[in-house]
């Protein structure tokens, strides 16, 4: 028996406008992510993975087919149990270091779990423990202006993983940062899946990202083109890459 898939997309269309100016972004996929697994999702710029990344987490709604989050069809939910899901049950990780500048780390950890309705206590228990999953324990207090480009990705990462997730969704989440922080932070989202049992769909342009997914899927002007199983084990170790030049 098959169980509950963390995503599942069935024929999932997406267009945006009408008529002439109508674009096709996503035109006709279907996937399914279980849950603790890694899916890398590839392709060239413009092809439509963002808005694959939208409509897994209820930003978009599909134009035709059906996007499912832990078994519950997103279209047959109201507005505000959508807003619930992308609350509670989606973390969002984002190219852009998108944290909110007037907060400290910790306060933008929280903010989820208060606007949920958690008491400050709660919230902050549970920020100091996904702060420090992600090596910032040291500074919990520090507003994201202090922080390099890897620690507000850290604290990105400590923001989706506050609660537990079914779903955890990166967006190119190394854009922003060097190569060395992006090997950092890819291999903090690789953990993920199996210290939480979330699954995780991460959107990269760079093959050595890709080969810590389970699974890559390439995408073509909106459509699944390719599939493939990384074989190449993905720890390379920095030092021992540098000895060898
Ligand atoms: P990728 O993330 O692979 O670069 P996107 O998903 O952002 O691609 O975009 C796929 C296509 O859909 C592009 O042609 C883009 O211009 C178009 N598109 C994306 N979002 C919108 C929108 N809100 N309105 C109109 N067109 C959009
Ligand atoms: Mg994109």
């Amino acid at each position: 028996m098959r169980g509950t898939a963390a995503l599942r997309f069935t024929d999932v269309v997406k267009c945006f406008g009408r008529g002439p100016t109508e674009v096709r972004a996503v035109g006709g996929v279907s996937l399914a992510v279980e849950p603790g697994e890694i899916v890398a999702i590839m392709g060239p710029s413009g092809c439509g993975k963002s808005t694959l990344l939208h409509l897994a987490g209820a930003l978009e709604a599909p134009t035709s087919g059906q996007v499912e989050v832990g078994g519950r069809d997103l279209t047959a939910l109201s507005l505000s149990a959508q807003a619930d899901l992308r609350r509670r049950d989606v973390g969002y990780i984002f190219q852009k270091l998108n944290l909110i500048a007037s907060l400290s780390a910790i306060e933008n950890v929280m903010l989820p779990l208060e606007l949920d309705g958690s008491s400050p206590r709660s919230a902050r228990r549970a920020a100091d423990i996904a702060l420090e999953a992600v090596g910032l324990e040291r500074h919990l207090d520090r507003f994201p202006d202090d922080l390099s480009g890897g620690e507000q990705q850290r604290v990105a990462i400590a923001r989706a993983i506050v609660r537990p997730r079914e779903l955890l969704l990166a967006d190119e989440p190394t854009g922003a940062l060097d190569s060395l922080t992006g090997d950092s932070i890819i291999e903090l989202l690789a953990s993920l899946p199996a210290s939480t049992g979330a699954a995780l769909v991460l959107v990269t342009h760079e093959p050595r990202f890709a080969s810590w997914a389970d699974r890559v899927v390439f995408i073509r002007d909106g459509v699944i083109v390719d599939e493939s199983v990384p074989s190449v084990p993905a720890v390379v170790p920095v030092v021992a890459m540098g000895s060898t030049n």
